[in-house]
């Protein structure tokens, strides 16, 4: 097997950053645009990605958002289904899935969703930089640019390019509110006008200023210190975790064939640099997994149109594990990573459980405080009690109670039970027994609350008596 040196003195990447120059300054990088296989499909994915993202908002289920991250109000909607405060178990749960799901993905499949899925990526790579390609040029065009002192040309191009970032993002952020307020409030607002709702339009104007300030300016700084996923892969991937990885072990020593050098005593890496140049973050991979790195797959495409304009094979940069690489071997799947996927399976059932189990009526029964019991004009003795229900329904829907455990009635007070559509509702209602089934001053009864035919709930109590 190949031993892999690395050159002496070339350590500088271990404490610096390419973001930040030796005085601290910002330093800005102008990757060259990416081109390749992969960078198709992520093109493709992205399309998908933004269709959905701008055509959720007007999706609705009976009358209501796909989804609603309603905040202020409480309000959450997922894929159609109103959940309440009293759903917070699911969200807790969920959450806490969520936190186990993204921990064993990234431990096996790396970083994979922030180069591909994360909306910070799609939006800066896919979105706002194809812009920036588009109207100031490829990676030296825009250096030239950057570099120039101020003049007609580059204020005329600034402008353009700021007033275009601009209207974008205020345009995500009306559909980021959307996904808070939903899209007829959205909609209403622009109706009546700025004037008519200045608290959320001036929401709208800090939501699209921040937009601005982080696809404009911040760009790769957010993954490389604001997000805390990027900041955790440090102590989640291993050396089983599928990364984009440099295969060291064929690509050292790199170098270009010069004269004295025979081709067999360097590997196939011939120094281009061509996959550092079209880096986001401004990396060279072939340093080894770096925080920095977000798994967009960039380097290897232009890796690969190398090899391949050398006749060699694909592949010197690839998505593999170090310990691949290390032992020479492809191996997809080892026993931890159908362990994990398995292990992930069954997080998305529990959750899956936990969403279709869930009830769409949450009813609680107390007892009326103050209260014991009355003797009825027949005879038979009463308790009074308070149901409260939560219908997270779209729909108004009649209830009914009964006992469960005995003979008896069930009298509501007023009007038949009926729990109001996406409200609170509650109601007193009397149970009435006789006298002879009442044994001793708390006697347990059970009363069963039904939506139609479908009993939602069963809730144990006791009736009050007067003690024998
Ligand atoms: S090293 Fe490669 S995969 Fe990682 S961020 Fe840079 S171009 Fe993307
Ligand atoms: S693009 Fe490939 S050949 Fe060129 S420097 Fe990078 S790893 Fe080496």
């Amino acid at each position: 097997m190949k031993t892999y040196q690395r050159i002496p003195g070339d350590e500088s990447f271990r404490d610096s950053i390419s973001t930040v120059d030796q005085q601290g300054r910002r330093n800005f990088l102008f990757p060259k645009k990416p081109k390749g296989k992969l960078y198709n499909k992520r093109t493709i994915a992205s399309i998908i990605y933004l269709v959905v993202f701008f055509s959720m908002p007007f999706i609705k289920v009976e009358g209501e958002p796909l989804f609603l991250f309603n905040v202020i109000e409480r309000k959450f909607i997922f894929f159609g289904q109103i959940f309440w405060p009293q759903d917070f178990f699911i969200f807790a749960i969920g959450f806490l899935t969520f936190i186990v799901f993204v921990i064993l993905f990234t431990v096996v499949f790396g970083r994979v969703f922030c180069g591909w899925a994360c909306p910070q990526t799609v939006f800066m790579e896919m979105v706002f930089r194809k812009i920036e390609y588009w109207l100031d040029g490829d990676s030296s065009a825009q250096k030239r640019l950057h570099e120039m002192p101020w003049n007609g040309f580059k204020i005329r191009k600034r402008a353009v390019k700021i007033t275009v970032f601009y209207a974008l993002s205020f345009l995500i952020g009306n559909f980021a509110l959307s996904y808070i307020i939903g899209m007829d409030n959205v909609l209403l607002m622009i109706h009546d006008g700025v004037g008519a709702h200045p608290v959320t339009f001036s929401a709208l104007i800090g939501f699209t200023t921040v937009f601005f300030f982080v696809f404009y300016w911040f760009r790769e700084q957010a993954c490389l210190v604001v997000c805390p996923y990027g900041r955790l892969q440090g102590v989640l991937l291993d050396r089983k975790s599928m990364v984009v990885a440099y295969d060291y072990v064929r690509g050292e020593p790199r170098g270009k064939v010069q004269k004295g050098t025979a081709a067999e005593d360097l590997g196939d890496c011939i120094d281009c640099a061509a996959c550092v140049r079209v880096c986001p973050t401004g990396i060279d991979i072939r340093n080894g997994t770096q925080l920095e790195c977000t798994n967009c797959t960039a380097c290897i495409d232009a890796c690969d149109a190398i090899m391949v304009s050398l006749q060699r094979m694909e592949g010197l940069i690839r998505i593999d594990s170090e310990e691949n690489i290390a032992r020479g071997q492809k191996k997809l799947w080892n026993s931890r990573t159908k362990g994990y996927t398995a292990l992930l399976g069954v997080l998305i059932g529990v959750l899956v459980t936990l969403l279709v189990t869930r009830t769409d009526v949450d009813a609680t029964v107390l007892r009326t405080p103050g209260q014991i019991f009355q003797t009825q004009p027949d005879g038979r003795l009463s308790n009074i009690y308070t149901i409260k229900f939560a219908n997270k329904t779209r729909k108004d829907l009649p209830m009914t109670l009964k006992l469960e455990n005995m003979s008896g009635e069930i009298q509501v007070v007023g009007n038949a039970l009926v729990a109001p559509r996406e409200s609170y509702a509650q109601s007193p209602f009397f149970v009435k027994l006789k006298r002879k089934q009442i044994e001793r001053r708390k006697t347990p009864i059970v009363i069963g609350v039904y939506q139609g035919k479908k009993r939602i709930k069963t809730v144990e109590t006791t009736f009050f008596g007067p003690g024998y």
